[in-house]
């Protein structure tokens, strides 16, 4: 008899973007002509810059050359974008990553899975609540359900839940931020606190930094950039965001040589069990894709991605104006693409208000936990002029006529 994996059995139905995919095709079906504008989204909007999409070109064309031609590549990744990413996001900041310590993947959700195969079984868990669901749902197939603590991100502690939540005495803390799905950024304060915290009990932080081009101020990037970091975590970044490659897939990971657990026969260092386990499973990420995203570096790449970010970011700016102009309470939306607002009754009760009364698509907050109920998650992703209308709505209460 074939057994099946009996922890899939242990996931709560991936209920959120179903449900609101039905709900809309509803009233759709039933208001066809009544102008719906969705601020749901989670995905970029803007196609990929002009240099980024000519870099890819390039090499897609150099694939169809002798000379020009790569079979197989390295599966952590082509030293030249490994040491482009080295280099500019760290190095440039004063940071102390090498170019081996930085893994080409992808994309951060393979990773923030994948990364669960270089740990121990008998971990406990902690995930922020709200959350990007993908942290626990990975950890219940592995049969953790029971070993996942909540840290709960409230307005009482600004959604930033620090080392004294309980909870936080945990093996392995995920901390994302910016964060999806509040928009909140971490101060220097907070990362320190949480880097203390994981050296003096041993813990692992896997710190997801996919929106790390959103941060406008001097606040922390990259958790690396708090003394310390480096022996205690793993940081995982993404092109998707910061430079519209979610369709084109990739990203990477960074595991410092100074990150020691405990093996079986005393400390290993997690960089070469993450090296391994990449050679043995990963196939890289391919070539054109790679010379993509060292396209990004570039003068002319890093001036495209700036202003695209620039403009999500004004895209919330406005949002949020309007948000507060109509009463609401916003959080979120200064160092990220996301705007977290607090909404009278349940999650889907305005949801519903929404889509009837304003013909907007947002997401449900309690799609993404316990806590997220009462609130509702706003994407600055998508056009100005999307955007212009929306606030727009959202200011008078009611659809252009
Ligand atoms: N981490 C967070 C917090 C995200 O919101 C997302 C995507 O929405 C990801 C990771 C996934 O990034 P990637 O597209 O690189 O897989």
């Amino acid at each position: 008899m074939i057994q099946a994996n009996p922890h899939y059995e242990e996931l709560e139905r991936s209920y959120l973007f179903s449900e609101i995919a039905r709900r809309v095709a509803k009233w759709q079906a039933e208001n066809p002509t009544l102008p719906l504008l969705r601020l749901g989204i989670g995905d970029v909007t803007e196609p990929l810059a002009p240099p980024i999409a000519a870099a890819l070109v390039a090499a897609a064309k150099e694939m169809g050359t002798p000379e020009g031609f790569h079979g197989y590549g390295p599966e952590q990744g082509y030293p030249w974008l490994r040491e482009a990413i080295a280099r500019n996001d760290f190095q440039a900041r004063g940071l102390n990553i090498q170019a081996d310590e930085v893994f080409v993947s992808d994309g951060a959700k393979s990773d923030t899975a994948n990364i669960l195969d270089i740990l121990g079984r008998d971990l406990t868990i902690a995930v922020q609540d709200p959350v990007y669901p993908v942290y626990v749902d990975t950890n219940v197939m592995l049969g953790r359900a029971a070993a996942i603590r909540r840290l709960t991100a409230s307005e009482a502690n600004g959604f930033l839940p620090g080392p004294d939540s309980p909870g936080a005495d945990s093996d392995v803390i995920y901390l994302c931020y910016p964060n999806n799905p509040t928009g909140v950024a971490a101060d220097r304060e907070l990362l320190s606190a949480w880097v203390e915290h994981a050296l003096a009990r041993g813990s692992l932080l896997l710190f997801d930094a996919a929106y790390a081009a959103f941060i406008r101020d001097d606040r922390p990037v990259s958790i690396y950039e708090i003394p310390g970091a480096e022996r205690c975590a793993i940081e995982l970044r993404s092109f998707s965001k910061t430079a519209g490659f979610t369709g084109l897939r990739c990203g990477y990971t960074v595991v410092p040589h100074t990150l020691e657990a405990q093996g079986a026969g005393g400390p290993v260092k997690l960089r070469d069990l993450w090296l391994r386990r990449q050679t043995t499973k990963f196939n890289g990420v391919a070539y054109p894709v790679q010379r993509a995203a060292e396209a990004v570096y570039s003068e002319a790449g890093q001036k495209a991605v700036r202003r695209q970010v620039a403009g999500y970011l004004a895209n919330a700016d406005v949002l949020r104006r309007s948000l507060e102009a109509a009463g609401y309470q916003v959080a979120g939306g200064q160092h990220a693409p996301y705007l977290w607002v607090r909404v009278q009754g349940s999650s889907w009760d305005a949801f519903d208000d929404f889509l009837e009364r304003l013909n907007l698509v947002i997401t449900p907050g309690s799609g993404f936990g316990a806590a997220g109920e009462g609130f509702i998650r706003i994407s600055a992703f998508g056009s100005a002029e999307t955007v212009a209308r929306a606030a727009r709505r959202l200011e008078t209460g009611r659809v252009e006529g």
